[in-house]
Order: structure tokens, then sequence, then C-alpha cells
């Protein structure tokens, strides 16, 4: 059983494989609250290519964000498409989340961000009904410049292959905790980084594609293809057996060809009894 040693060294290692294998990964200065956490509930378990489409009819459909909050969740998970990875627990939280903030400080633009501290902004989102611990991490994080591990369904599948997190057993909230503490503020949103894109490129739900994995020799998780099975290595047959064998393939070919008198000298000794 690893313990938080063992498990905080396996983490660094996924973080160095993986950042040889997808580079360096730097944080893009959020512009815009609002839509940053939009991207981070639809992103869970969604491409990066499906988040833009769905905020680009998202934008298309509704007037503005004051609509989106506004607006039924059967209406904005059609608008995200039948396809759209949890599209209905999605377009539920999503103006959950617009109109409890907007209920509190009358803003679409969450300029409120600004004055608020790292544990503050944590706390408030944390607080706030429907919305999952990892939003509140992101948004604290990314607005407010937190030391945050947000785990979504994708980290947590990802690290659970990998034998980091046992997220059958432990919440979201303990393995956040978790990696907060074995993962540095410095190395923390690379490693979240890299963790995701691998979640989106290959470790994907239904059938991860562990043959393309940079982490595939270390993950006890690796579905492999077979080589099919190995055969037996043979024995060297003994002198004595290889002598007893050329002997009886003589005295048949030469009882095939008719020689009487040869195939009588050819004939193999029997076995001796031991
Ligand atoms: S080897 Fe397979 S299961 Fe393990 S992390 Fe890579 S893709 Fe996921």
């Amino acid at each position: 059983m690893p313990n938080f040693t063992d498990k905080m060294k396996r983490l660094e290692r996924v973080r160095q494989a993986l950042r040889r294998r997808y580079g360096e990964a730097l944080p893009a200065a959020v512009t815009h609250p609002v839509e940053h956490a939009m991207r981070a509930i639809l992103s869970e378990e969604a491409t990066t290519e499906q988040v833009e489409q769905a905020m680009g009819r998202i934008r298309a459909h509704f007037v503005d964000l004051n609509d989106l909050r506004v607006s039924r969740p059967p209406e904005i998970r059609d608008v995200l498409g039948a396809n759209f990875p949890r599209s209905g627990h999605k377009a539920r939280v999503i103006p959950r989340l617009l109109d409890q903030v907007f209920k509190q400080y009358n803003s679409m633009v969450w300029d409120f961000l600004e004055k608020m501290g790292k544990i503050e902004s944590r706390a408030y989102f944390e607080k706030l009904e429907d919305v999952r611990p990892f939003i509140a991490a992101v948004m604290a994080r990314d607005c407010c410049g937190a030391h945050a591990f947000p785990v979504d369904n994708d980290v947590a599948r990802v690290l659970g292959r990998l034998g980091i997190l046992n997220p059958a057993k432990e919440s979201e909230v303990q393995m956040q905790a978790f990696l907060e503490r074995a993962v540095k503020a410095s190395r923390a949103h690379e490693a979240h980084w890299l963790v995701k894109y691998l979640a989106e490129e290959l470790c994907v739900v239904a059938a991860p594609r562990c043959a393309l994995c940079a982490l595939r020799k270390a993950c006890p998780s690796a579905v492999l293809p077979s080589r099919g099975k190995k055969r037996a290595k043979q024995q060297p047959l003994s002198v004595r057996e290889r002598r007893r064998r050329l002997r009886a393939q003589l005295h048949r070919s030469l009882t095939e060809s008719g020689s009487d008198t040869a195939a009588k000298k050819a004939r193999p000794a029997p076995r001796r009894k031991r």
C-alpha cells in the first residue's frame, strides 16, 4: 500500500513524464471570470474542441449571460447538444451558479473577485449550492492566485488509474486536499493541466488508449494489446535420444524402400529400463 511520500514521488514522476511528452504549461490570464467558470464546468469529460463549440452555440443562442442565467435547464441542454458529455448536469449547474452570484453581487462580470483574497474566494464558491468543490478551486486559483488542485471527474479518473487517488473511497474535497499537500504551488497548475490534457487525449472515459500513453510502463491500469502466447521453451534432446530418433527415422525410410537387411541393422534399440 503506497504511503503519502510514495504517492507524492509518483505524482512528480507523472508530471515530469507528461511534461516531456506535452511540453511546458503556462497559466493563462483570466479576462472573463464568468466564462472561465463556464468553461471549467463544460470541460469535465469533454474535449477542448467540444467546449469551444458549446460556448459558440451558447453565445449564438442566448442574448447574453443574463439570458442564460434565467433560462431553463432543458433549453440549455438542447443548446449543448444531446451528445455533449453530462449535458443535463451541466445545463442545471451553469444557471444555478450564475443566478446565485447575481443575487448576491448583482453582477454578470464578477469583478468583485478582484477584491477577494485567496481563501475568501474559495470559501465563497464552496458555499454556493450545486457548485462542486473543483469549480471553487479553479476560480480561487485562476482569479485570485490561490494554491489549488481542482479534481473533476477527469483528474480523478486519470490519477485513480495511476494508483495515486482512490475516487471510489475519497471525496472530491479529500482528493483536492491530498494533491494540494503533495504538489508544490509552483507546479500545481502545470501538473493539473497535464493530467487534464492526458484525460482528454488518451486516458478517456470509455477505452483509454494505453498503447500510446507515456505512462503505460508505470501505470497499474494500463491495458496493452497482448502479443500472443509465448511458445513453451523446448528442452534440448539428450545425445542418446537424438541417436535413437535418428535410427528410428532411418529404419522407417529403409522399411518403406524394401531393404530388409539394412532395415534390421537400423532398427532402433528399445528404451532401456532404468
Ligand atoms: S496507461 Fe492507460 S490507464 Fe494508465 S494513464 Fe495512460 S491511458 Fe490512462
